[in-house]
């Protein structure tokens, strides 16, 4: 299992990445953020192209909704959902928005 920490708006989060036992969650989850203990759980036990990645973005985006105050629900989850499938769209938009003003 990995274990690090990161700040998300300037509070430590602890990451840990590791398979359902190590990490011991439900197995219907991929993922979970708590943010009374400020830790985010992620499986890398999956097979599924792209999965893990879209957890990450969906368990970061829990953590910056309730540290930015704008929703302190933990099970509000349909910003988390949208942001896990847009935000690699968002992202490559940006990088053509890059490599298009450069070429002006
Ligand atoms: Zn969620």
């Amino acid at each position: 299992m990995k274990c690090f920490s990161i700040p998300i708006l300037g509070v430590p989060y602890k990451f840990k990445i590791g398979n359902l036992y190590e990490l011991n969650i439900d197995e219907s989850l991929q993922g979970t953020c708590d943010t009374y203990l400020k830790e985010i759980n992620i499986r890398d036990d999956n097979e599924i192209p792209n999965l893990l990645k879209e957890v990450v973005i969906h368990e970061i985006t829990h953590a910056l909704l309730y540290e930015g105050g704008l929703i302190t629900d933990a099970n509000e989850e349909k910003i988390p959902e949208f942001m896990s499938v847009m935000f690699p769209r968002i992202f490559s938009v940006l990088e053509e928005f890059d490599k298009s003003i450069k070429e002006c």
